[in-house]
């Protein structure tokens, strides 16, 4: 039957109801934008209450939109981990109530394996992604190149080791002071800037295996916007760093995932898919660049709709169905989990 996911791990909150083949029936998404934008960055007891407050309504609505009573439902799937844990409560808690109530199966579902699985809905490469595929998984708080061997398999190959490649577009945006959120902000003042004015570091370029590292670039633009004067920066001049800091970015996650499909092609021979998601993979520029690394290595590559890779719903109820095709359901103890790595799932659904 139908699988309702709930998301609430960070600032977004997001309900989807999809049929028992996959195919969407209705999805809602909220943005805490306001909320947090006074601050310029998420507050974890801001989210979590917005969330509380958000929440009861936006699955009702969900409901309703697909015409799908709860009874109907075959499970009910919600983020348990990894995220805020004030936000993680309430919607793995409040997803439990709903199963609880009408005696539905409940998935606690790893939001890094939602995003995982985003691929494999149906219609995105034909039927689904096949097994294995390469995913960069390029979020706010993650940036892993991993190979997705099956449901509840996977194998980090590298990754950032130090911040994730979203959280460096927040930190130069916010040291631009071109807004909140600060990735898509950055993206568009980026689009009126010239990438060859800065030459920033690429760092880790050509390094072999495939992780990432990014203070230093962000230390670099630092640096060069404090010698562009103390005063704030003129539009031009804050769109030439964020156009050299994207192009910087958008060379090192080629030259990266380059290296992390010459390794998946060592590990599984057969490999010609290299996903991605997160937030970061709706910018142009990097979609672009993946694509053409792709083609290098005569991969493909599989990028959802914007709306998929940025957090959302629908992929908590994927995960959750793909899980219950596998009789793998949770108890409704089931933990939350505000740090959870995905390699940690690969001793739960053996
Ligand atoms: P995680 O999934 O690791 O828990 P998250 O849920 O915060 O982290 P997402 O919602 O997948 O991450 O992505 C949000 C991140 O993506 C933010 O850091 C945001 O700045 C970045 N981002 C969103 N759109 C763009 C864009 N167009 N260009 C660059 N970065 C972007
Ligand atoms: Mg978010
Ligand atoms: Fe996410």
């Amino acid at each position: 039957g139908p699988v309702l996911g709930i998301e609430a791990s960070c600032d977004e909150t997001a309900a989807a109801v999809i049929d028992g083949d996959g195919h969407i029936l209705a999805e809602m998404v909220l943005s805490q934008l306001a909320e947090h934008e006074p601050y310029g960055g998420v507050v974890p007891e801001i989210a979590a209450r917005a969330h509380l407050r958000y929440l009861p309504d936006l699955v009702r609505r969900a409901m309703a939109n697909a015409n799908v009573s709860y009874k109907e439902l075959g499970g009910v799937a919600a983020t348990s981990g990894p995220g805020l844990i004030g936000g993680l409560i309430v919607g793995s808690q409040f997803g439990k109530g709903i199963a609880i109530a009408h005696d539905l199966p409940f998935v606690a579902v790893n939001h890094l394996e939602a995003h995982a699985l985003t691929a494999r809905l149906p219609g995105l490469v034909d039927d689904g992604a096949p097994f294995p595929y390469l995913l960069f998984l390029l979020s706010g708080g993650h940036s892993q190149c991993i190979a997705v061997m099956d449901l509840g398999q996977y194998r980090r190959l590298g990754g950032t080791v130090d911040d994730a490649v979203g959280e460096a577009f927040d930190k130069v945006a916010k040291l631009l002071g071109v807004g909140w959120p600060g990735g898509p902000a950055l993206e568009r003042i980026a689009a009126e800037g010239d990438p060859d004015r800065f030459p920033f570091p690429r760092p880790m370029l050509r390094r072999p295996g495939c992780d990432l590292s990014l203070s230093g670039l962000k230390t670099a633009v630092a640096q060069a916007v404090a010698r562009l004067g103390d005063g704030p920066l003129e539009r031009a001049q804050r769109a030439d760093v964020a156009a050299s800091f994207q192009q910087a970015i958008v060379d090192v996650l080629a030259d990266r995932a380059v290296h992390a499909m010459t390794m998946m092609r060592e590990q599984f021979a057969d490999a010609d898919l290299i996903v991605t998601a997160g937030g970061v993979a709706s910018n142009k520029r990097v979609r672009a660049a993946l694509s053409d690394a792709a083609g290098t290595c005569g991969f493909r590559l599989v990028a959802p709709p914007i709306r998929l890779c940025s957090d959302n719903a629908v992929m908590v109820a994927w995960a959750g169905l793909e899980r219950l095709r596998r009789d793998l359901r949770d108890d409704v103890s089931a933990a939350t989990l505000p740090r959870w790595p995905l390699e940690a799932l690969s001793q739960r659904s053996a």
